[in-house]
């Protein structure tokens, strides 16, 4: 795994994508250079009494010009702080973090991401090779579909039904008759909890990327443990650290 470094950012582009969903590249060649799919970064805010940092995944990795993506949704002060930041601002990040994406050999892939989970599927289905059917679930407005549609066929469920299929991501799969693939999935639990029912009964396989709260970031609090099938050989219980071990688990690895 690839060295984690805390180092500095620099802002050089912040877009707001749509309501309260901001895209922003960062200039960082150490991690830029070493990030894989999945994997998420720590940013830490400049105000003080917000210490801890916030985990955001990496949207996309340029590693020739050392930029990396985040796009995100304004939940609280954190991100708040974050969306305000101007181009050529410096930020304080820690990356790469997490296992990210296993890129298994697969030529049919199912890439399923859920409202603010959606963001790290898009470096995934750049490096995915072979077919890809890429089911994107929001609750009203969209973003990032015209990106996704450069690698694959984009299939959308809005919660309100104004575009594509009204319902979640297992509602627009049945309607396209979508049953075959390895699948990769990252959202809510919930979500991943319908992706992993879907799965079994489907007989696949499935890789679930899990957004749970965390605090360090690197596996030392235990903060963020999700139940596991197997005993964790870091605390002897079944929990499994989801900024360390995951965020990417195999759906028969974990308990939703
Ligand atoms: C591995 C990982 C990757 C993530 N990737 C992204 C991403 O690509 N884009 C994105 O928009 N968000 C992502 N998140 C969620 C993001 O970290 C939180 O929205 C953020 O930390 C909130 O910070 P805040 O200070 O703005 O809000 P706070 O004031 O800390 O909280 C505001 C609201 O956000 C919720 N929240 C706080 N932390 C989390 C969390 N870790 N996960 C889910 N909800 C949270 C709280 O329950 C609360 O309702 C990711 C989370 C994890 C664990």
């Amino acid at each position: 795994m690839a060295e984690i470094k805390k180092t500095k950012a620099v802002i050089m582009e912040n877009e707001l994508l749509c309501d309260g969903i901001y895209s922003i590249w960062l200039k960082e060649e150490s991690i830029a250079k070493v990030a894989k799919p999945g994997q998420f970064l720590s940013i830490y805010c400049k105000e003080g009494s917000r210490l801890l940092p916030r985990p955001i995944s990496i949207c996309e990795i340029d590693d020739e010009k050392t930029m990396l993506r985040i796009v995100f949704r304004v939940a609280g002060a954190g991100t708040n702080e974050i969306a305000e930041a101007k181009k050529m601002d410096e930020i304080e990040i820690m990356g790469p973090l997490g296992n990210g994406f296993f890129l298994e050999n697969t030529s049919n892939s199912i890439l399923i991401g859920g409202g603010i989970g959606i963001p790290p599927m898009l470096e995934l289905a750049k490096n995915l090779p072979g077919k890809k059917q890429i089911v994107l679930g929001y609750r009203s407005e969209t973003f990032l579909v015209d990106e996704f549609k450069l690698y694959g066929e984009v299939i959308i469920a809005t919660e309100d039904g104004s575009i594509g299929t009204k319902g979640n991501v297992i509602d627009a799969m049945r309607e396209h008759g979508i049953t075959d693939g390895m699948i990769f999935a990252c959202g809510p639990t919930p979500m991943l909890r319908g992706v992993k029912s879907f799965a079994s009964e489907h007989n696949l396989v499935a890789q679930l990327s899990m957004e749970e709260r965390m605090a360090c970031g690197i596996g030392a609090c235990l903060a963020c443990v999700c139940k596991s099938k197997d005993k964790d050989h870091h605390s002897n219980v079944n929990n499994k650290r989801v900024c360390k071990d995951g965020p990417v688990f195999y759906a028969d690895e974990i308990e939703l």
